[in-house]
């Protein structure tokens, strides 16, 4: 059954108690720990990997799963409790482990759960290091310990006071404390709720918080999208709160809600975060393929460079460590700092927006309407390997004027629009992102998409 687990360079994902299971969680754990000791062979100390947790129920035996299989092979575990990705991420370079692992399957609805690795920079493994990790899992050939060397357990409590320093260290808080902005925020019962609620505090927010207990029972679809989100919406609305904040389960991505409860899309997130700190200070800015043409009109305007990698945390992640990029993320709500850590940061997203709202004196849809919208779709459909790359194919013909970036599957740009067209890592799916300046414009670019993808497929 192992063989249906989604394994991907950041981890698995897989149903609970039918495809992920205790002993899956146990060998994936020997796993790691088996990649991490032939990585620092030689290293005279024992090897050290944090770990923690989001909500859902399941979370407890997963952990303690992988812990047991960390251990087996030698390697001591710091139990951080229940706490966010971005949290993990920021606590393995912190505490200078070796590898973190997050029990999250983030944004998954309830029966999922996943195990989701990062190496000691705080980033997921590269692609060929992600590949032996899931070589050794299917092979079992794991460096066991003996009793002596087995690994030993910890923990520490203390993610959220160091996670919130260093948020803090990137925006002036007395202005933002100023003005004493009221708040709705929404965890969806995940693990965001109490590190976001006490962060908004010292930011001196009054805060009108909703599903905020860590119970894993989510109060809602966990996705952070506008159908999802109508709760919160209502909540700004009736509390005449100035935003809103919608976080996933492992709070790593954000979408925002402006005064008049209208829900304002996850693309913003990152666009909002980046008109803040192109304000301040100048460099790069990081972001994939399929992420809104918005970025590179707040960039343009402060005369910044893009830089456009494949989609996937660790590509925007990785691309800003190499470029030394002032800020990041992805389309999805995912907004990087790495001043905080090279991770997709809800806390972070929503600092810096509040940020923006003091210094600017502007409420969240001045501050949209400022930046101008784009229509944009996003869609999938079924496609195997050979048809994907058919299709692809096709596409590059039909579309031979546009500007073409073929990192990750097809990007084509026109002057009036874009689409990227790839295959998912996961499924046997295509993934169709479409933005141009209205609907009209779009529609005809999904319509020259359906045709060859009719061809294609039939
Ligand atoms: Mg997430």
């Amino acid at each position: 059954m192992a063989e249906d687990l989604i394994i991907t360079i950041s981890g698995m994902r897989g149903i609970v108690g039918d495809n992920l299971t205790d002993s899956v969680a146990v060998d994936y754990g020997s796993a790691f720990g088996t990649y991490l000791k032939k990585k620092h062979a030689g290293k005279k100390e024992k090897l050290s990997v944090c770990i923690g947790r989001d909500s859902r129920a399941s979370g407890a035996m997963l952990k303690a799963a992988v812990t047991a299989g960390l251990c087996a092979v030698g390697v001591d575990v710091v139990d951080l409790g229940v706490v966010t990705t971005p949290g993990v991420g920021i606590m393995v370079r912190e505490l200078g482990c070796s590898g973190g692992v997050v029990i999250t399957a983030s944004h998954n609805p309830i029966q999922y759960n996943g195990i989701k690795l990062l190496l000691g920079n705080g980033v997921a493994p590269p692609v060929e290091a992600a590949g032996q990790i899931k070589k050794c899992f299917f092979d079992k050939k794991f460096a066991f310990a003996d009793s002596p060397h087995c690994g030993q357990v910890s923990s520490n409590e203390e993610t959220d006071a160091v996670h919130i320093a260093k948020v803090l260290k990137v925006v002036d808080k007395k202005a933002i404390a100023g003005k004493k902005f009221k708040v709705v925020l929404d965890s969806v019962n995940g693990a965001g709720g109490r590190v976001t609620k006490k962060i908004l505090g010292e930011l001196g927010c009054n805060v009108v918080a909703i599903n905020d207990r860590p119970t894993g029972i989510f109060a809602h679809r966990p996705e952070p999208t506008a159908k999802n989100l109508k709760g919160l919406c209502e909540a700004v609305k009736k509390e005449s709160a100035e935003i809103g904040f919608g976080q996933d389960p492992d709070a790593d991505r954000l979408a925002i809600v402006d005064e008049k409860g209208g829900y304002i899309g996850e693309e913003y997130s990152v666009v909002l975060a980046a008109k803040q700190i192109l304000g301040q200070r100048s460099g790069k800015v990081a972001t994939n393929l399929s992420t809104s043409r918005m970025l590179d009109h707040v960039a343009k305007g402060a005369g910044a460079e893009v830089v456009r990698t494949a989609v996937g945390e660790a590509n925007v992640a990785g691309a800003m460590l190499e470029h030394n990029c002032i800020i990041g993320g992805e389309g999805n709500g995912g907004v990087i700092d790495l001043r905080v850590g090279p991770v997709r940061d809800s806390l972070v997203g929503i600092a810096l927006v509040l940020q923006l709202m003091a210094e600017s004196g502007k409420t969240v849809s001045q501050l949209v309407d400022e930046i101008g919208g784009y229509y944009m779709s996003k869609t999938k459909f079924v496609a195997d390997e050979s048809q994907a790359l058919q299709i692809l194919d096709s596409a590059k013909k039909v579309f031979a004027d546009a500007k073409l970036d073929t990192t990750d599957g097809c990007r084509f740009d026109f002057d009036d629009g874009w689409l990227h067209l790839r295959a998912s890592n996961t499924e046997p799916v295509m993934r169709l992102i479409v933005e141009a300046s209205d609907k009209i414009t779009a529609n005809k670019y999904i319509d020259a998409v359906s045709n060859i993808r009719r061809e294609v497929i039939g």
